[in-house]
C-alpha cells in the first residue's frame, strides 16, 4: 500500500516572508530504524506498511502527496544574547494534519541545508536522532506536553562532527506546531508591524481560540508555560538550552538537545557542556521561563497601540507568572506526594524531603517511586505525611519508576553507531511505559564509571 498522509497545510498560506518553500536533500540510503504505528493512526496516516517506502518518505527524498516543505523563520536570544535571524537550519515543515484532537505539524530535522543554516551542513547523525526520539516519547508517556516522534531513519551518508565522521539520521517529529517565542522576535525586531499582527491572530485561532488578543495570547502562553516547566521540575527534567527559539508557544517541550534527567539530586545541575554559567541548570528553569515570557511580551508591544502604555501594560501582566508557577508547581509537586489539593501549607513539608535529598544526593526518581517509603532519616517527616491523608494512586500515578537515563542512551547510541539498534527499541517499549516496575537495567542509577557529566548541543 502506498502511504497517505491526509495533509491540510494552514502555515503555508501565511506570507512568503514567514518561511521559505523548499525541498530535502536526498540521501544515499534511507533506512527505517524507528516508525511510531500508534502516533500514525491518531494523525490519520493510512498505508504505512511498508518499510522501504517510509524510509524513502521520511528521508526527504520521496515527498508524499499533499506535502508543501518549507524551512520556517525565526529569531532568538541565544544564552541571553539576540539573534536576530535564526530559523530551521536543519528542518523542513512538510505541513500538517487536521485530527480530532488538533492540528499538527509534520515536521523533517536533519533533511539538508536551507537559507537559515548559517554555518551548519543541515543534517544531523544518529546520536542526537535516538536521544530526541527516546527522550520525547517518554516525555509523552509520562504525561508531559512535547513534541513527539513519528520516525527515524538513517541516511547511509557520514554526517562530520568534531570526532570525524558519524552516521546521518533523520526524525521525523510532530509538534502542535513549531510557532516559538522566537517566530514573534523576528518580526518585532524587523519592526514588521503586519507580519506580527498576522502571527499573532494565526497563533490565537490555531492554539487559544479563547484569548481574544495579544494579552490574552501572553496570559495563555504564561500558563502553559508555568505548568509546562512545573511538570519538569517535578520529573528532573532539565532542557538545558531554554533559549527563546526553543519555547514552544503551544506549551510542548521543543528542541531536545543537551537536556537531560537528573540522576542524583541536586538543584544546581548542569549537564549542557556549553553552559558554562548555569543558566539552564535545573532550578533556573522557573526565572529563564519567566525570562523568555518577558521577551515574548516585549515581541508584542509593536501591534498593542500606544507604546508607553503598551509597555505598562505588558509589564504590568507578566508580574502574573510567578503566581502561576507556583501554583502549578504546587500541584506537580504535591501529586508526588499524593496530595491533589496541596496548599501554601504544604509547601515546607515538601522542601524538606527534596533538601534532604539534595543533602543525601538521591536518586531522583526512584526516591519518588519508592514512596510511601521514604529514605531513612525522614521517619518525623514521614509521620507528617501521613497526617495529611496522601492518595496513594495519586502518588503511584504520579512517580515514574523509569526515566531515559543518560548512561542507558549513550550506551544505546554507541550500539547504534556499530549497526545494532535492538537496545534503542528495547529501551524505547521500556521509558514508553514509565509507571511500570522494570529490569534495573534502565532504573538503577549510573554507576561511577558509567556517569555521564556532559551532554552536547548534539548536533
Ligand atoms: P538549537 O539551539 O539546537 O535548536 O539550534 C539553534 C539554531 O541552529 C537553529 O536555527 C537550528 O536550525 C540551527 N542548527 C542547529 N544544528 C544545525 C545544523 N547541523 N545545520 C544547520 N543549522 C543547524
Ligand atoms: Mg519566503
Ligand atoms: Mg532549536
Amino acid at each position: 500500500m502506498t502511504l497517505s498522509i491526509p495533509f491540510d497545510n494552514s502555515y503555508a498560506t501565511l506570507p512568503d516572508r514567514f518561511y521559505t518553500r523548499q525541498g530535502a536533500a536526498p540521501v544515499r540510503e534511507p533506512r527505517l530504524f524507528a516508525f511510531n504505528d500508534a502516533l500514525a493512526r491518531t494523525l490519520g496516516l493510512e498505508g504505512f506498511d511498508d518499510p522501504a517506502e517510509l524510509a524513502e518518505i521520511f528521508a526527504g527524498n520521496t515527498l508524499p502527496e499533499g506535502a508543501a516543505p518549507l524551512a520556517q523563520l525565526y529569531a532568538g536570544h541565544q544564552f541571553g544574547g539576540f539573534s536576530p535571524q535564526l530559523g530551521d537550519g536543519r528542518a523542513l515543515l512538510l505541513g500538517e494534519v487536521a485530527t480530532g484532537t488538533g492540528r499538527f505539524d509534520i515536521q523533517l530535522k536533519g533533511s539538508g541545508p536551507t537559507p537559515y543554516s548559517r554555518m551548519g551542513d543541515g543534517r544531523a547523525w544518529v546520536g542526537p536522532v535516538i536521544r530526541e526520539y527516546l527522550m520525547s516519547e517518554a516525555m509523552a508517556a509520562i504525561g508531559v506536553p512535547t513534541t513527539r516522534a513519528l520516525a527515524a531513519v538513517t541516511t547511509g551518508e557520514p554526517v562530520l562532527r568534531e570526532d570525524g565522521p558519524l552516521p546521518g539520521a533523520i526524525l521525523t517529529r510532530v509538534a502542535a506546531s513549531h510557532i516559538r517565542v522566537g517566530t514573534f522576535q523576528v518580526f518585532a525586531a524587523r519592526a514588521d508591524r503586519d507580519a506580527l499582527q498576522q502571527l499573532t491572530d494565526y497563533t490565537i485561532a490555531r492554539h487559544f481560540p479563547r484569548a481574544g488578543g495579544p494579552m490574552g495570547l501572553l496570559h495563555a502562553l504564561m500558563e502553559v508555560q508555568a505548568d509546562l516547566v512545573a511538570h519538569w521540575m517535578s520529573i528532573g527534567f532539565i532542557h538545558g538550552v531554554m533559549n527563546t527559539d526553543n519555547m514552544a508557544i503551544s506549551g510542548e517541550t521543543i528542541d531536545y538537545g543537551p537536556c537531560a534527567f537528573m540522576d542524583a539530586y541536586h538543584p544546581n545541575t548542569v549537564f549542557s557542556s556549553i553552559d558554562r554559567q548555569g543558566r539552564y541548570a535545573y532550578s533556573n528553569q522557573p526565572p529563564i521561563a519567566h525570562w523568555n515570557i518577558a521577551q515574548f511580551a516585549s515581541a508584542l508591544v509593536p501591534i498593542m497601540g500606544d507604546e508607553d502604555k503598551a509597555v505598562d501594560d505588558l509589564t504590568e501582566a507578566i508580574k502574573a507568572f510567578p503566581p502561576l508557577y507556583e501554583a502549578a508547581w504546587l500541584r506537580h509537586f504535591g501529586a508526588k506526594f499524593g496530595l491533589a489539593e496541596a496548599t501554601p501549607d504544604d509547601r515546607p513539608l515538601i522542601e524538606e524531603f527534596l533538601t534532604h535529598m539534595a543533602q543525601e544526593g538521591l536518586d531522583f526518581t526512584n526516591t519518588f517511586a519508592a514512596l510511601p517509603d521514604v529514605p531513612a532519616g525522614l521517619q518525623d517527616w514521614a509521620r507528617r505525611w501521613q497526617a495529611r491523608g496522601p492518595d496513594m494512586d495519586l502518588v503511584a500515578r504520579s512517580n515514574p519508576r523509569v526515566i531515559p537515563r543518560l548512561h542507558r542512551i549513550e550506551a544505546v547510541i554507541q550500539s547504534a553507531v556499530a549497526d545494532d539498534f535492538a537496545p534503542f527499541d528495547e529501551m524505547l517499549s521500556v521509558v514508553t511505559d514509565p509507571f511500570a516496575p522494570a529490569d534495573p537495567l534502565y532504573t538503577a542509577p549510573p554507576a561511577p564509571e558509567e556517569r555521564v557529566s556532559r551532554t552536547f548541543c548534539g548536533t
